[in-house]
């Protein structure tokens, strides 16, 4: 049996059996430690890790390679930012029924999904689904809601001109109908602890930072949590009520609105949401950092909160909004 041996910043090293037929991510989970991942279909590069000795399936390319689609070829060492005791969530496929749905902006849809009675899938704050499609791929989309109650899920939906479950699926669905998905997923929460937290959402990449915000402000309240949220326009900023009731309620909550095309004056900031971090902050070495969106977001966050504000790669957290594409065929039955 091949072992993999993880190296850490500042910790002993983890070692692992790794079970031939799991890719490296399944093994290590198979074996009780969670690895940085998101989309586990090898789009978002969230699991991408150094290869220090061995030999991977597909080979590392320029030294790296992504957990979620490699396989060992004996044993492997890596350099990995943080390893994690897995969580005890189960995953589930439940046929939810669509509950309700409405436009919170021109280009995003609410989608409410109720799980059948009796039924209730636990899941942590930020983590994400896949909604099953016949004959396409999955797609992804983060809980916004906190994980109350356990029976149903809502989901905040970007609606892409040409998109499949945005433009074509969605809005065909009635009130009743079915909508299969399979949750939780992911390893973006919140993680315990003082460090001030740090969140910074692109477009619907808000969507976890909901949950993970009605889930902890209320309980955490010797913490401060700092939302930075962007869009293009100020109708992208789709939930700014709710944001104000927070900021109304919760005295360690702050938000920073940060426009990238937009002129008027909505008292937002301009730019871009992670240099909007960036001004505020002259380091970041005690903090945590949350970042959601378009995978062009996370890259630069990360790029830069590492390499500008000394924040330890460890304590950086990312869901990559990574897009399945337009490419997929749906029968037209679905
Ligand atoms: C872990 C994870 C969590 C996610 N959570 C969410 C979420 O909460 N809300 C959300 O809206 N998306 C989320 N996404 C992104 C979403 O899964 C993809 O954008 C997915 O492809 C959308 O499926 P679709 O069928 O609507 O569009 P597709 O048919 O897959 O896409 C068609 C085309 O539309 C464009 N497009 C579609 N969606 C987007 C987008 N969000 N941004 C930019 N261009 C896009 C692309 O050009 C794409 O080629 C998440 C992705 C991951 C990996």
């Amino acid at each position: 049996m091949s072992t993999c041996t993880l190296e850490l910043p500042g910790r002993a090293p983890i070692r692992f059996e790794l079970d031939p037929a799991l890719t490296v991510l399944d093994s290590a989970a198979k074996a009780g430690w969670e690895l940085p991942h998101s989309c586990r279909r090898g789009n978002c590069e969230s699991c991408r890790v150094q290869v220090l000795d061995g030999e991977m399936s597909p080979p590392a390319q320029n030294g790296t390679a992504l957990l979620c689609t490699s396989r060992a070829r004996g044993d492997i060492r890596l350099a990995v930012d943080r390893a994690e005791p897995v969580s005890t969530t189960t995953r589930k496929t439940v046929q939810a029924r669509l509950y309700r749905l409405r436009m919170a902006a021109p280009d995003v849809a609410v989608v409410d999904l109720r799980f059948p009675a009796g039924v209730k899938v636990p899941f942590k704050a930020g983590q994400y689904l896949q909604v099953l499609l016949d004959g396409a791929e999955p797609r992804s989309f983060s809980m916004s809601n906190a994980p109350k109650s356990s029976d149903s899920v809502q989901l905040q939906v970007r609606v892409m001109p040409g998109s499949l479950f945005g433009e074509r699926v969605l809005p065909s669905l009635k009130p009743g109908d079915p909508v299969t998905v399979e949750l939780p997923l992911g390893d973006f929460y919140l993680r315990e602890g003082p460090a001030p937290v740090i969140m910074v959402a692109g477009g619907t990449g808000f969507a976890p930072m909901q949950s993970i915000l009605e889930d902890a402000l209320a309980r955490q309240k010797d913490r401060s949590f700092t939302l930075y949220w962007g869009a293009r326009k100020a109708d992208g900023l789709y939930a700014l009520e709710q944001v104000k009731k927070w900021q109304q309620k919760f005295a360690h909550f702050r938000f920073v609105g940060v426009l990238s095309d937009d002129d008027s004056d909505h008292g937002m900031r301009r730019g871009l949401v992670h240099e909007a971090v960036l001004v505020d902050h002259a380091e970041l070495a005690h903090h945590q950092v949350y970042v959601c969106g378009a995978p062009v977001l996370v890259s630069a966050a990360r790029q830069a909160f590492t390499a500008q504000r000394d924040l330890p790669p460890g304590q950086f957290y990312a869901d990559s909004f990574a897009t399945v594409g337009s490419g997929s065929v749906l029968p037209s039955s679905a």
